[in-house]
């Protein structure tokens, strides 16, 4: 059954080295240019709503700052 995502991402933590945005195979993740973290570095983000939740992203990062979601995807209801 396809599966949809998401990902939470600790800015505590983040320290946008972009391991994750270039693991992702969704394309999924890339850095808020706009955003600084308290550690002073541009933190990532999920951008799209593809996110399968495969925790790929969860594996590479190096300071454990990702947190992913996964549930199943209701397609249709039978009636
Ligand atoms: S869980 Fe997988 S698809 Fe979702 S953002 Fe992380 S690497 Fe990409
Ligand atoms: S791999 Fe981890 S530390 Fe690196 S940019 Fe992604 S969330 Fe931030």
């Amino acid at each position: 059954m396809p599966v949809r995502g998401s990902i939470q991402i600790d800015d505590m933590y983040c320290k946008g080295c972009e391991l994750c945005v270039a693991a992702c195979p969704q394309h999924g993740i890339a850095l808020a240019m706009d955003v600084l973290t308290p550690r002073g570095y541009h933190p990532a983000r999920l951008v799209t709503e593809n996110c399968t939740g495969c925790q790929v992203c969860g594996i590479v990062c190096p300071e454990a700052a990702i947190t992913v979601f996964r549930q199943a995807k209701v397609l249709a209801r039978g009636g």
